[in-house]
């Protein structure tokens, strides 16, 4: 673990809600300085982590570390986080400068020095210009961008940010996901940013976390995650990957009475015997009407073919049910379109085949 300015740490961390399990004995450390994404569905515990770490929420179990000093039992504002919510809670009725210098109004600082710091924290976030605007005349994007200029003026050592871009349209979404980047590289502190979106996660973090049901499923950089991902949970949840199901054999991953898929690495056998699980990416996987070298003897049919731009979505289905997503390049397609009921060939490189492991123990 780095012992950059800006680490968290979290030992063992449990939270429950009378006899709700919300987060099941989670670890994690993060490094400072860096841009951290918990990613995962509805309900999984992202923003009750994010709450425990703000001081928001009490821990039921473990202890949250900050710079490597136990700040579990104290207060939010003494432990060097901020926290920017989903609805911004900005004050209506205080202008976007003295909504930024609210804090340090409390704190007894003279205007001029209020202003002036605020000043600079909307230059950051280019919203100068609306300093003197009030929210109600501010845009979605805007509100957002003054929010997080109030999160930074207090110099956090980190940034935690709830569904930050949740309520922008997609457009303003891509803008300001580029300019929360730009900003945490600017400044060298740490995001921890919560969102459902692999798209943004994978666009923003050093390293993802993806969580289910309570539990850590996979902490990686996004080309970790997305190449291995470690679970069924994982490569369901980003996308992109098929998941194939058999018995593991000397030969490899049978998948039917009549197949057995030839597997690089043999994976450990999944509680229940030797059923296993690999999964494949969509776009590791040749397909054609007609046979080719190293086809694979698994004649499938195209169930259907949607056309996506750079890439099309071919789904396929064999006599014996396996069920392979296709994402097959453009330029192919159009050489040789498929079209639905077509036979269709399919190939690999049996590296390409990526053991999972059991889900984590769930709550
Ligand atoms: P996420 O941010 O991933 O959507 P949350 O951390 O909000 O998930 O919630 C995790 C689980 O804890 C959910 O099942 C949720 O219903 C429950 N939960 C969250 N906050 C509370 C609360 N204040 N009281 C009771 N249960 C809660």
């Amino acid at each position: 673990m780095q012992i950059n300015k800006g680490s968290v740490e979290l030992v063992g961390v449990v939270k429950r809600y009378g006899d709700k399990l919300a987060v099941s004995e989670i670890n994690l450390a993060i490094a400072g300085g860096s841009y951290c994404c918990l990613l995962g569905p509805s309900g999984c515990g992202k923003s009750t982590t994010l709450r425990m770490i703000a001081g928001h929420e009490a821990v039921s179990e473990g202890d949250i570390l900050l710079n490597n000093r136990n700040v579990t039992d104290l207060p939010p504002r003494r432990r060097g986080t901020a926290m920017m919510f989903q609805n911004y809670a900005l004050f209506p009725h205080l202008s976007s400068l003295d909504n930024v210098a609210f804090s340090l109004k409390i704190a007894g600082i003279s205007k001029a020095d209020r202003h002036a710091r605020a000043l600079e924290m909307l230059q950051l976030v280019n919203m100068e210009t609306y300093a003197d605007a009030f929210p109600d005349n501010l845009s979605g994007g805007q509100q957002q961008r003054v929010a997080l200029a109030r999160a930074l003026i207090n110099q956090p050592e980190v940034i935690l940010l709830d569904e930050p871009l949740s309520a922008l349209d997609p457009f303003l979404r891509v803008r300001m996901r580029t300019e929360l980047k730009r900003i945490q590289q600017q400044l060298g502190i740490t995001f921890i940013h919560v969102t459902h979106s692999q798209e943004e996660a994978f666009a923003l973090a050093d390293s993802v976390v993806v969580m289910n049901n309570g539990c850590i499923e996979q902490i990686d950089n996004p080309q970790g995650i997305f190449r291995t991902p470690r679970t069924a949970f994982v490569a369901g949840f980003i996308g992109g990957h098929n998941i194939i199901e058999g018995r593991l054999t000397g030969a490899g991953l049978q998948i039917s009475q009549a197949r057995t898929l030839a597997l690089q690495t043999v994976p450990a056998p999944h509680s229940g015997g030797d059923q296993t699980q690999v999964s494949l990416r969509c776009d590791h996987i040749r397909v054609s009407p007609r046979p080719f070298d190293n086809a694979q003897a698994l004649p499938l049919q195209v169930e259907s073919v949607e056309y996506q731009g750079s890439y099309v979505h071919v789904r396929t289905r064999s006599d014996d049910g396996l069920q392979l997503s296709i994402h097959q390049p453009d330029a192919d397609y159009l050489q040789a379109p498929l079209y639905p009921g077509d036979p269709a060939y399919v190939g690999w490189h049996p590296e390409d085949l990526n053991p999972l492991q059991p889900p984590a123990a769930h709550a």
